[in-house]
């Protein structure tokens, strides 16, 4: 982690960023890395209160995910407001993530893990793939001529790594920052009030993860070098 300056966090919906990585994102902010979001959908379906339209919900999780991300230090949240739910890997997200992976110049991109078994949300398998797809779009030169025609020039991020994956190869010390992980994740109220003791399932989730390294709280990761 010593060579990252710039870590670009790619995911499908508000919030999964913190679940995901939220300890790992405050310790790295607090270490002066540059960290930057992309969301790709609105989670304008992510309520079961039947009062709630999609409207509204996907207004409600926008000022969720930034004040979540304020926290944790992260510099920027670019909002692609797709669909919630019905992401697909095509073109048009491809050379949108391309585009971005291009301008923003990431060491490290962080997204789903696409091939875990059983991963049933849609969104977070198309995420997982058209992220790698479109780091090859962003490495290799010839792709999207468009793109060099504006100035931005191939660019090869060091490594992503995959979140919740099946054969995690890195394991996060974020026993200091489990805290500040639940107070991120709490400002996604749409999405926690009906989970009376999330706070617990964090904390189990983090302990699990940490138990083969002896430490008190982790977050996972698959890494792939490029
Ligand atoms: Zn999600």
């Amino acid at each position: 982690m010593e060579k990252i300056g710039k870590i670009l966090v790619i995911s499908a919906h508000p919030d999964d960023p913190e679940l995901s990585c939220g300890g790992s994102i405050a310790k790295w902010t607090a270490e002066g890395k540059e960290v930057i979001y992309i969301i790709c959908t609105d989670g304008n379906k992510g309520s079961k209160d039947l009062e709630m339209n999609p409207y509204q919900l996907a207004a409600l999780r926008e000022r969720e995910q930034e004040a979540a991300a304020q926290l944790l230090g992260v510099q920027r949240v670019i909002f692609l407001r797709h669909h919630d739910g019905e992401l697909e890997v095509n073109s048009i997200l491809k050379v949108e993530l391309a585009l971005l992976i291009r301008y923003i110049k990431p060491d490290l991109v962080i997204t789903h893990d696409p091939w875990r078994p059983y991963l049933i949300h849609p969104d977070h398998r198309a995420v997982g793939i058209a992220v790698t797809d479109a780091i090859v779009a962003a490495r290799d030169h010839l792709f999207f001529p468009a793109f060099l025609a504006i100035g931005l020039d191939a660019h090869r991020p060091k490594s992503i790594y995959y979140t919740f994956p099946e054969k995690p190869d890195i394991i996060v010390d974020i026993t200091e920052f489990i805290e500040i992980k639940l107070r991120a994740i709490a400002q996604h109220s749409t999405q926690i009030e009906t989970i009376p003791d999330w706070q617990e399932r964090i904390k189990q989730m983090g302990a699990r993860f940490g138990e083969k390294e002896c430490l008190a709280y982790a977050e996972i990761f698959k890494q792939v070098e490029l």
